[in-house]
């Protein structure tokens, strides 16, 4: 019996020996076409493993940003697309008005899905969102000051 397990022990290690010098060299003589499988199964699973790691919100606003072309639209071209520095803009303005109206910028997004993506809306990136809030400043106070000339132009 001794001897029996003696034996078995013996071809184990042997066996166990010859299956891992197998695997090394196996792995040695096709490391090129192991890591590529690697490889591949990382791209074809990337969209999955970062799908799970991103909160609800985030994939709202993934759903969003796809929806809108997933790129900044300003009129003179930009080719910021990164998901973290796209930004919701409201075309004609208003937008912290209409933000207050739907009870915080938080729900924004589920507010656009709600509504089936209404029109007026559009995705720019952080320095062209706030390039626009100047833009609209600098008319609006333009427009004031027309205002006010013509007042008292109308006063001579
Ligand atoms: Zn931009």
């Amino acid at each position: 019996m001794e001897k029996h397990r003696e034996q078995c022990r013996e071809s184990y290690k042997r066996h166990s020996k010859e299956k891992s010098d197998y695997a090394r060299k196996h792995y040695i003589e096709n490391k090129d076409e192991i890591r590529n499988q690697q490889n591949e199964s990382y791209t074809e699973n990337k969209g999955n493993i970062n799908l799970r790691r991103k909160s609800y919100r985030e994939i709202i606003k993934e759903k969003i940003l796809d929806h809108y072309g997933h790129k900044c639209q300003w009129p003179e071209g930009c080719d910021v697309v990164d998901s973290e520095t796209l930004t919701i803009d409201h075309i004609d303005g208003g937008g912290n008005k209409h933000k207050r109206e739907i009870g915080g910028s938080n729900r924004l997004y589920k507010w656009l899905i709600d509504n089936n993506f209404p029109e007026g809306f559009r995705l720019l990136c952080w320095n062209h969102n706030w390039k626009h809030k100047c833009n609209m400043e600098r008319e609006k106070k333009f427009t004031n000051i027309e205002r006010a000339k013509d007042f008292f132009i109308s006063l001579w």
